[in-house]
This record gives C-alpha cells, sequence and structure tokens, in this order.
C-alpha cells in the first residue's frame, strides 16, 4: 500500500514525500479514504501508530476541495491538553504547506488577543483545547456555526480529565450537520456513549489492539523501593548513557524535586506537569526533541500525546495507579517501528500495581536484578538568590542556603548518599560537567 493509492491529492503527496514517509501506517490506511468519502469514524487509535495524520491529511482535502464561505472555521480538532494542540498544530501546518489554508492554535496559559486576531483573520482548521474554546465562545470572539467536520482526538483523554461537560458544551455551538472523527485510545462506557450520541453509521477502524503494548518495546522491572530509585535511576542513565529519557512520576512535586536532583547529579532535566507556566513547558520540551535536555520528568497529563520522534527510554519510576496509563507511558517509546526501552522501578509497596498491569498486557514483565554500584554524589543545591527571605517556599523544610546535612536530606525518597560525605559533596563543582549539553 501506497500515500498514491489512498486518493489523496498532489499538494499533499509532495508535503508527505517531503516527511520522508514511505508508507502509510495502519490507521491511515483505513482512516483515509473513509473520511475522504465524508463518513464519520470512530477510531482506536493511541499516540505513535500516525493518527493525527490520518485525520489531517483528509480533512485538508476535503477543505480544500469546498468553497470557503466566510472567515469562521471549517474544522475543528479538540484534544485534551495544550501539547497535543500544539502539535496537532504542527502537523497541519506542515502536512498543508502547499494548499492555500489557514490554520490556528488556540488553548490556555498564553495570551488570548493574539487568538482573537488570528481567528479575526480568518481560519480554516482549527485546533483547540475546550476549556480557552469556550472562553472565545463566551466572549463571543469565535463563530462555530460554519463547522464542518469535528475531530475529538484522543477522546479518552478529555473525558478522564474532565472535559465532558465542555465538549457538550462545544457540541451545542456546532451545526448539526457535519462529519465528525472521533479517536481514542481506549473504549470505556463514556467513550461509547459519547459515540452513540456523537457519530452517525461510523466506519469502526481498530488498530494495535487496545492494551497491547508495541511489539518493538522491551519492558523490565527493577524492583527498587524509594530510597533506591533515584540512585539506581543515575546509574542506569549513566551507565546505559542514556541521552533521552522520559521519566514518569505520579505527582508533580515529585517531578520537580526528581528533576532537581538529577541536575544535581549532572544529568540535565526538567519537569514538565500542570503547573508549569506554559512558556517552560515549551521550552523544557524543546530542550528534550533537540537534545539539549537528556531527561524530561512528566507527569501523565502532561505527557499525554507527546510526539517525540523515536524516544528511545521511557523510566516509570513509580507505576501509575491507573494500568492503562502504563501502556500509554510506554507507548511514548518504539514509535513508528522503532525500539525503545521501557523501565519500570517498582517499590513494595507497588507490586500491587505491577500485578494489575501485567493482567492487563496479558504477560509478565521480566525483573532485572538491581546491580551493584555506588551511588554517585550529587552536588549541593544551586545557592538560593540573596533577595529570598530564609525558609523560602520551595527549600524552606532544608534550610536556607546551607548544604543540606543529615537530617536535611532525610526527608521522602532523597537517598542517604548526599548525607554520607557532606565534606567531600562540598568541593564538587555545583554544575558537575557531564557529557550532554545544559
Ligand atoms: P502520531 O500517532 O500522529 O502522534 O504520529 C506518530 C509519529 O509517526 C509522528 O512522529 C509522525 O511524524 C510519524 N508518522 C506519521 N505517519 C507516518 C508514516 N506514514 N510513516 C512514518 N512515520 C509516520
Amino acid at each position: 500500500m501506497s500515500f498514491d493509492e489512498l486518493g489523496l491529492q498532489a499538494e499533499l503527496l509532495r508535503a508527505i514525500d517531503a516527511q520522508g514517509y514511505t508508507r502509510p501506517t495502519p490507521i491511515q490506511a483505513q482512516a483515509i479514504p473513509v473520511v475522504l468519502q465524508g463518513r464519520d469514524v470512530l477510531a482506536g487509535a493511541q499516540t505513535g501508530t500516525g493518527k493525527t495524520a490520518a485525520f489531517t491529511l483528509p480533512v485538508l482535502q476535503l477543505l480544500s476541495g469546498r468553497e470557503r464561505r466566510g472567515k469562521a472555521p471549517r474544522a475543528l480538532v479538540l484534544t485534551p491538553t495544550r501539547e497535543l494542540a500544539a502539535q496537532v498544530g504542527e502537523s497541519v501546518v506542515t502536512y498543508g504547506e502547499h494548499l492555500a489554508l489557514r490554520s490556528t492554535v488556540i488553548f490556555g496559559g498564553v495570551g488570548i488577543n493574539p487568538q482573537k486576531d488570528a481567528l479575526r483573520r480568518g481560519v480554516d482548521v482549527l485546533v483547540a483545547t475546550p476549556g480557552r474554546l469556550l472562553d472565545h465562545a463566551g466572549q463571543g470572539t469565535i463563530d462555530l456555526s460554519a463547522v464542518e467536520i469535528l475531530v475529538l482526538d484522543e477522546a479518552d483523554r478529555m473525558l478522564d480529565m474532565g472535559f465532558i461537560h465542555d465538549i457538550r458544551k462545544v457540541l451545542k455551538l456546532l451545526p448539526r450537520q457535519r462529519q465528525n472523527l472521533l479517536f481514542s485510545a481506549t473504549y470505556s462506557d463514556d467513550i461509547k456513549r459519547l459515540a452513540d450520541g456523537l457519530l452517525h453509521q461510523p466506519a469502526l477502524i481498530e488498530v494495535a489492539r487496545r492494551n497491547t503494548a508495541a511489539q518493538t518495546v522491551t519492558q523490565h522491572v527493577y524492583r527498587a523501593d524509594k530510597d533506591l530509585k533515584r540512585d539506581l535511576l543515575i546509574y542506569l542513565i549513566d551507565e546505559g548513557n542514556w541521552f533521552q529519557v522520559l521519566v514518569f512520576t505520579r505527582t508533580k512535586h515529585g517531578a520537580n524535586r526528581l528533576a532537581e536532583q538529577l541536575n544535581r547529579a549532572g544529568i540535565g532535566a526538567a519537569a514538565i506537569h500542570g503547573n508549569k507556566s506554559q512558556g517552560a513547558r515549551t521550552k523544557a520540551l524543546a530542550g528534550f526533541k533537540d537534545g539539549s535536555l537528556r531527561v524530561l520528568v512528566a507527569t501523565d497529563i502532561a505527557a499525554r500525546g507527546l510526539d517525540i520522534d523515536k524516544l528511545p527510554h521511557v523510566v516509570n519510576y513509580e507505576l501509575p495507579n491507573v494500568a492503562e496509563d502504563y501502556v500509554h507511558r510506554i507507548g511514548r517509546t518504539g514509535r513508528a517501528g522503532e525500539s525503545g526501552a521501557a523501565i519500570s522501578l517498582v517499590g513494595q509497596d507497588e507490586v500491587k500495581l505491577l500485578k494489575g498491569i501485567q493482567r492487563l498486557i496479558k504477560r509478565d514483565i521480566e525483573v532485572l536484578p538491581v546491580p551493584d554500584f555506588v551511588p554517585k554524589v550529587l552536588a549541593p543545591p544551586p545557592p538560593k538568590p540573596a533577595k529570598q527571605p530564609a525558609g523560602g517556599r520551595n527549600k524552606g523544610k532544608r534550610g536556607s542556603g546551607k548544604p543540606p546535612g543529615r537530617q536535611g536530606q532525610a526527608r521522602g525518597n532523597a537517598a542517604a548518599d548526599t548525607a554520607k560525605a557532606p565534606t567531600r559533596r562540598r568541593r564538587r563543582p555545583a554544575k558537575p560537567a557531564s557529557g550532554n549539553a545544559r
């Protein structure tokens, strides 16, 4: 099967060619022809399957063949997260390079005025997160009455994130007559209900069976309790010379703390989660993609939909509470036929979660013996800025500016190695040299 056989127009084939894609992925081969026929689609496909192009390409073709009557958007793509919206927006620009269609992306956390300007100028394809879209609707800065095609991307995650009411509000603003495409990695009852109310005789497309991890991903477990995890992770990254590692933690605070500790071990890291400003998230993601940041520490929601080419390593620093999230997490690696490794650090208190995951994926994950290693001595935390009052917001518990002593480090899952050799540690540079650029 080649792209030529899918009925795509020359302008799109040129853009596909420029991306270096030689063959359509299974979801593309199945979805593109039916979307071009104008049918509704219910597609079960995860990130990494090529689903974005599977809806973007035919949507662009349909719009470019139809007359534009005003400036209001004719296709609306709803996504759960800002990152996914930005990535879909990029794909629309990439694939639509040779077409005279306009697109824009709107999401929260950034100024609303440039978005209003873009909408005023006119948009064919609008990619949006539900909350900010409704803000625009409330302010009367968007007209959704011309939407001919609606795409719900990662609909399951939108429901997980509590967007169902927002989605229903958006639906009320759309014309009744339209084409609907719903993409979801899983089919819960809620998704079925949403699909039943939304889709008309949809084509059902399912690729990479639900809850099946990509075959190209090797999965392993290290049994490690809290105090060992950080040192083991640093050892594995250093020893294995891992250069691009996505690490999952359960909490935002845990993500921040781990990123800081990795930096002190000389491993460039940044945390990405919902409390970070959009600017910080974009910067972290860009650094991670271009190789200047070796580790991205993320919570599940922030990582959802991240598209990073050929991600070689995913680490579950903590297992997710919901077994299906494990499948989503490791779906970040081994993409588009590349091989990848998924490592989970599993404490005694997580054994039950591990069993749940193994039941879901219908296989046991091999447990590797924890290697013998000497924990790396961390650099002291960077000195606090002088203007900050003692007991500042983030690190008050650790004293004001002094290198942490034995008690200061004993909290949480900070391992004991920093406390073992405080004098030696002080002589080390604040940012030890490491193989990667920072
Ligand atoms: P997605 O599932 O949409 O997030 O896409 C996953 C990745 O696959 C993206 O990096 C795409 O650029 C890439 N991709 C999409 N379609 C193809 C294709 N036909 N051949 C190779 N890579 C592709």
